[in-house]
């Protein structure tokens, strides 16, 4: 048997670690989702980003979309002077110049001068006229080596396999170079002046706020930032002042408006936040479930510790009254052998087997009916049978019949009732066996020779049965455990006493099958008093039956010696 239970608790803890491991991968799986979800959300924020550079590149292309339709053969030997230029190139640029973006627009054939220095002639667009005309008032901006130059360079770096290349000076100027791809000849240049507060405050802005959101509660917060003035141009959020360290990503644009970029700081995005609050919820419930199937293992390897301690006092028990029983079985057994060979004639000695084996009858008998007792308990309502029952003279009754043994063991008993007292509903075995393991502790407990008292009283409808002895008393701490089965105090006092830890137990259930209560009140050193209380049958009051029935009684009476 003790090999399977190693194996029942081999397989318990087997199931709790298999249960412990699922719900770790639970756990694990739903933190995994949650992250999953964040990363996804992020690489999906900054593809928009992307997608968002990528569309402010084609709105600036847009305008001049056509540039690639033409015949640069034709726009070549229109580049003669600025009122030859041919007709389709004009169209286009006369288009472009309608969009709010550019505000200027300047045309410059292939071997440019501006480019060099200065203040050469360029060609500038008036949308009025419909025409270019030659000037030399521009901005410094549209011949700052940057514009028409850089493109020049970046036009014959490149191959010629278009028929445009377009260059961006930051966010200043577009220049676009008029590419013959058939001999790889530049013919032109048109160089757009970028109206900056167009392009940030009626574009890029409003663009931004609908792409992204506004405010915090879209998950993301973006700045569009000048990092060469660490300026911040538009933004999503005008209440989230920039700060460097908020940012978590920087999406530059390809190509063109060199010197801003777009910066986003990632917040709680209520996707987010809702699988994050779905996260700790499962978490909470998974620990409190841990929790509680721990608990229920830890509950149940205490109750398991337990049972193995009941059973081993059970046998330690079944052992102990064997052998009791056997003791007064020999000294029977002795003496009846020596009676019965006719061997013995001596009066005195006649006299002394006769007393041992009265004495250990009696002691046999007392055993026998403690073994009842604990069957009876154990067997809870079987064979209850309650009867109306005055306690005085059943108290009086049952003194006089223990007269022997209480005078055997030297104990002065009181008996006292301060007023008559309604009957009561008991099995009245149960109430001798509940007295008799009462009064057995109170002998067993007190120095010979001590003081028990008995008293019986009543409050309101109840009926109490006081045993009270000055003998060693119960430290309180152990008030309520005394009731248990097979609790015994264990210290220097009870060591020398013999039992089981099994009388109160006994008495407490008899009492409870009677439907009554018991209670005690002890002080170590001076004493204990059990009080067993039992509703009373009839309602008890001046002109009731039951007064009527009993006179006043007080008495004290001297049970021995
Ligand atoms: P047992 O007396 O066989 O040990 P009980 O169930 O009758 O078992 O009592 C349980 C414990 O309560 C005893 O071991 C003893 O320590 C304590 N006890 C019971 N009655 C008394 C008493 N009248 N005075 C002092 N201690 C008592």
């Amino acid at each position: 048997m003790q090999q399977y239970r190693y194996v029942r608790w081999f397989f318990l803890a087997l199931g709790l670690v298999a249960v412990l491991g699922l719900t770790g991968m639970n756990v694990y799986s739903l933190y995994a989702l949650h992250e999953n979800k964040v990363q996804n959300y992020v690489e999906n924020q900054k593809q928009q980003m992307l997608e968002y550079t990528n569309q402010v590149r084609t709105r600036f292309r847009y305008p001049v979309r056509h540039l690639w339709q033409l015949d640069m053969e034709q726009v070549k030997s229109s580049l003669q002077s600025p009122e030859m230029v041919c007709k389709n190139l004009t169209a286009i640029v006369d288009e472009a110049v309608q969009d709010g973006l550019f505000s200027e627009i300047y045309l410059s054939t292939a071997d440019c001068e501006a480019c060099d220095h200065f203040g050469a002639p360029l060609w500038k667009y008036h949308a009025s006229e419909g025409r270019f005309s030659e000037t030399t008032n521009y901005n410094q901006l549209v011949s700052d080596g940057l514009g028409i130059t850089q493109t020049r360079m970046n036009a014959l770096i490149q191959d010629y396999r278009w028929s445009t290349r377009v260059i961006f000076d930051t966010q200043n100027s577009m220049t676009v170079a008029l590419i013959n791809s058939a001999n790889k000849e530049i013919v032109g240049y048109l160089l757009f002046v970028i109206d900056r507060d167009y392009l940030v405050n009626s574009y890029m802005a409003p663009k931004l706020v609908d792409t992204f959101g506004r405010g915090s509660e879209s998950g993301i917060i973006i700045w569009l930032h000048d990092w060469t003035k660490n300026e911040v141009l538009a933004t999503t959020h005008p209440d989230a002042p920039y700060s460097y360290q908020n940012v978590d990503f920087i999406q530059n644009f390809p190509d063109l408006l060199n010197d801003w970029n777009l910066k986003a700081a990632f917040t709680a995005n209520p996707d987010i936040a809702a699988s994050r609050a779905s996260l700790t919820r499962n978490l909470a419930v998974l620990a409190g479930a841990m929790i509680l199937l721990l608990g229920a293992f830890a509950f149940m390897f205490l109750i398991a510790q337990r049972e193995r301690s009941l059973a081993q006092r059970q046998s330690l028990f079944l052992a102990n009254v064997t052998h009791e029983l056997k003791t007064p079985l020999s000294v029977i057994l002795a003496a009846g052998e020596n009676l019965s060979d006719g061997r013995v004639t001596d009066v005195n000695r006649l006299k002394s087997y006769g007393s041992h084996i009265y004495n250990e009858s009696l002691r046999l008998g007392h055993m026998i009916d403690r073994l009842l007792d604990v069957a009876k308990s154990d067997n809870h309502n079987a064979g209850l049978q309650k009867k109306e029952t005055d306690l005085v003279p059943f108290l009086r009754n049952y003194l006089e019949k223990k007269h022997d043994y209480l005078e055997s063991h030297d104990v002065n008993v009181h008996l006292q009732t301060d007023e008559p007292v309604p009957d009561i509903l008991v099995d009245q075995s149960d109430l001798h066996s509940i007295l008799d393991n009462l009064i057995d502790n109170a002998i067993k407990y007190s120095p010979k020779g001590k003081k028990i008292e008995l008293r019986i009283y009543r409050t309101d409808q109840l009926v109490s049965l006081e045993v009270s002895d000055y003998g060693i008393g119960i430290p309180k701490e152990f008030h309520k455990l005394i009731f248990n089965k097979f609790f015994r105090v264990e210290d220097a006092l009870t060591a020398h006493t013999k039992g089981h830890g099994l009388g109160l137990s006994i008495v407490k259930d008899l009492v409870t099958r009677n439907g009554g209560e018991i209670a005690v009140e002890s002080t170590k050193g001076k004493g204990s008093a059990f009080t067993v209380k039992f509703s009373s049958v009839h309602v008890f009051g001046n002109g009731n039956t039951d007064s009527q029935k009993k006179s006043k009684q007080q008495e004290t009476e001297h049970a021995s010696k």
